[in-house]
């Protein structure tokens, strides 16, 4: 019998495995329940398929969270990539109220995995900063809104940095984290077996049962599957293609400051565009600088910085940060996977039913991502309905 080969087509499979590196006549491995990807999501998945009664292993093209999960900011803001009131007139009140929820639940997820452990977390808060007067009136009504859901969000009409904003709005219960200590430390509580620098590189289900995947090493017989690659999933099934935009961001750190109280929580402005807070070893962090170069940083796998965002975040730190005199010493980017109507994207692949996914966080996977992951693992061992975060409302 002819063994099958795959016919990778430009997009929608990997073009990174040769036939030389894999023919198709790996080891075959059965496993019960196979994560793709071992970045903050994967490993969340992980955790709740294992606490479900699962034996799960995860497959990663690379190792440990070397996606966007340890490029970061690793900002724990509650919430959407849009103000409130926004977010409101987007999805309803009721999704927006629930996203919340979702937001909330998943900060307890991550404080629950670093309690007791040396992952480094702090509740600094946030302040989400209007750089114009008309980002201020928004901001207010993002306030006015939140106030009236029982949110106690602080509103400032003045800019409590006295660095040149035009409002604020403080939530104090937000906070940051190391997220890559976060995600290692995720990934143990999560009792999971790894099989790192292992791309997988087709995947098919013929029979009710089981899925097969085929990766660098093994050739996988799995009972299920979830698909925790993010950004890349345009690369593993067509269907991803237009649903997830792989969509790049990029940082840049100083040398730790002589006076790190300079910045005592996470700043984020220009509706998002912007954000900065200092690390746990004192430095400054910005990140940003897409909206002045947004064709540049979509649609892109590549996690390669770039002179025109670098350029904006040089220009930033000097235009709000005079008193910083410390000079840059890191710069790297990341890729974000962002869905056509900014919401993560939860369902099973077409005539794969077996195959899930839990994809499409928008920049906001500390945000979001383990509540997000615990209803994917729901929807796919209890067939439970992934509400709001269903992909199917795309088609
Ligand atoms: C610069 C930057 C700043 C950010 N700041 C914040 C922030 O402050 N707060 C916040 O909430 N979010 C932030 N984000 C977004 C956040 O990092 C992501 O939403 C989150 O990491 C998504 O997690 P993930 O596990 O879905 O994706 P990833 O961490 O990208 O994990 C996907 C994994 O899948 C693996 N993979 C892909 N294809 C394959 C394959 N074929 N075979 C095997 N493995 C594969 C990859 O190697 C990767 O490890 C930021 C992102 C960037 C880039």
């Amino acid at each position: 019998m002819g063994r099958p080969c795959f016919i990778a087509s430009l997009r929608g499979s990997s073009m990174t495995v040769s036939i030389w590196q894999a023919d198709d006549t790996q080891p075959l491995r059965e496993v019960d329940f196979l994560v793709v990807g071992a970045g903050l999501v994967g490993c969340a998945v992980a955790y709740f398929a294992a606490q479900a009664g699962r034996q799960v292993t995860i497959t990663e093209m690379r190792d440990v969270a070397l996606g966007a999960s340890s490029r970061n900011a690793g900002f724990m803001i509650t919430g959407l990539d849009t103000y409130y009131h926004r977010a409101i007139e987007r999805y309803g009140h009721e999704t927006t109220r629930e996203l919340w929820q979702l937001s909330a639940q998943t900060h307890a997820f991550w404080r629950r995995i670093a309690a007791g452990t040396d992952v480094r977390m702090t509740q600094c808060g946030s302040l989400l900063l209007a750089e114009s007067a008309e980002e201020a009136r928004d901001l207010e009504l993002a306030a006015r809104a939140m106030q009236a859901d029982g949110l106690e969000v602080e509103f400032h009409s003045t800019d409590p940095l006295r660095r040149g904003y035009f409002a604020a709005i403080e939530q104090p219960w937000d906070g940051a984290v190391q997220p890559y200590e976060l995600v290692q430390q995720l990934y143990k509580a999560s009792g999971a077996e790894l099989v790192a620098n292992n791309e997988l590189y087709a995947i098919r289900q013929e029979r009710p049962d089981v899925v097969t995947v085929y990766t660098r090493q093994y050739r996988f017989e799995a009972r299920h599957v979830m698909l925790c690659t993010n950004a890349y999933s345009v690369h593993i099934d067509p269907y991803f293609i237009g649903r997830v935009i792989p969509t790049r961001a990029q940082c840049l750190v100083t040398a730790p400051l002589k006076d790190p109280s300079i910045l005592n929580t996470c700043g984020y402005s220009d509706y998002g565009f912007m954000y900065y807070r200092t690390t746990f070893d004192g430095r400054l962090l910005i990140g940003g600088g897409r909206k002045q170069n947004k064709p540049l940083e979509h649609d892109t796998t590549d996690d390669r910085v770039t002179d025109p965002v670098q350029r904006v975040l040089d220009a930033y730190l000097r235009a709000k940060f005079p008193d910083v005199e410390e000079p840059v010493e890191r710069r790297w980017a990341g890729i974000m996977g962002f869905t056509p109507d900014g919401l993560p994207l939860v369902g099973t692949l077409p005539g794969k039913p077996n195959v899930g996914f839990a994809v499409g966080f928008n920049g906001h996977g500390l945000a979001l991502g383990a509540g997000v992951a615990e209803r994917a693992v729901d929807m796919l061992l209890n067939r439970a309905d992934p509400g709001v975060l269903r992909a199917s409302r795309l088609d």
